[in-house]
């Protein structure tokens, strides 16, 4: 399977679709590629013209943390929202893949990562031959911004630990506690849908954002109550579409990440300041080019998911 594979993985064929980005509002076309070993991640624009529109999805290249991860290369050519695409990659174990966009920001899709792992399983995902490699965290890195905290420390296997706390009460507290193993994202967090308060919507339009944004590309709360009709997906949806959003930040490092994360409140800002941090610090990390073999944990060292608040 190819999540807890030591080879280099791509998707089989070409893969299409189209859809509403979340803040533009414009409708784009999005085609995967498969691509060669040890191409990584790469994002192009191929409405623009002239100039070299290839971007590495990596965090150096980071433009934008404001509500979305956007990033862009030398010659100003920018792509955003793409951590739901970025999470759908890690989660199903993709090394390698080109991405083709005609407007400056993903689609939205359904406000989750369920639609492009639909695109990838449907594409069909193959084995490549070279070793793949892994980034694994020898010592614990701490960072901070104004709302949130996160730590990442050593590992065998990733590992997300994630906190929310939200006034609005049908958000509230969760907890959510993730082991990255085949099948794991796709059965507990692929499917949750990224929120906003129904009071932010007007200031985060007029700020230019979330113009693209409905009850169907997002949950909208309002004083205590989910307005989409149908409710949530999961009770604690909202923790786990923080989970889905930190393993797609995290795969802006450029590589497979071994440690174990610990977040609250945390935001797009806040796990690119993580991954930047980690690597920036190389006493902090290895690479290794084989996954060691993961510690069962059992029931008992598992934490439990905590309710709703
Ligand atoms: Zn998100």
């Amino acid at each position: 399977m190819p999540v807890e594979s030591s080879i280099q993985h791509t998707l089989a064929s070409s893969v299409s679709r189209n859809g509403i980005g979340l803040h533009s509002a414009k409708m784009v076309d999005i085609t995967i590629h498969p691509a060669p070993e040890n191409t990584g991640i790469v994002f192009r624009r191929v409405d623009i013209t002239n100039v070299d529109t290839a971007i590495p999805a990596h965090c150096s290249n980071i433009a934008d943390t404001m509500l979305n991860s956007r990033i862009m290369n030398n010659e100003g050519v920018t792509v955003g929202t793409v951590e739901h695409l970025m999470a759908a990659f890690f989660g199903l174990g993709i090394d390698n893949a080109i991405v083709d966009v005609n407007a400056s920001e993903l689609p939205a899709m359904d406000g989750s990562s369920a639609p492009y792992c639909q695109m990838i399983n449907e594409a069909g995902i193959i084995a490549q031959g070279a070793p793949r490699r892994f980034l694994r965290v020898l010592k614990a890195v701490t960072v901070e911004t104004d709302y949130g905290k996160a730590e990442i420390s050593p590992s065998d296997e990733l590992i997300i630990d994630i906190a929310i706390d939200f006034n609005d009460s049908a958000i509230g507290a969760s907890k959510y506690f993730y082991i990255h193993r085949n099948n794991s994202f796709e059965e507990e967090i692929s499917s949750a849908r990224t929120f906003c308060l129904y009071q932010d919507v007007t200031k985060l339009r007029a700020a230019g954002y979330a113009l693209g944004g409905s009850l169907e590309n997002a949950i909208v709360v309002d004083d205590g109550t989910v307005l989409n009709e149908g409710g949530l997906r999961y009770s604690d949806e909202f923790v786990r579409h923080k989970t889905l959003d930190c393993l797609g930040d995290l795969y802006l490092g450029g590589i497979f990440v071994l440690g174990h994360i610990t977040a609250s409140q945390p935001s797009h800002a806040l796990n690119n300041k993580l991954v930047k941090t980690l690597l920036a610090d190389e006493s902090a990390y290895e690479i290794i080019e084989s996954k060691p073999e993961p510690v069962i944990l059992n029931d008992t060292v598992r934490e439990p998911v905590a309710a709703l608040a």
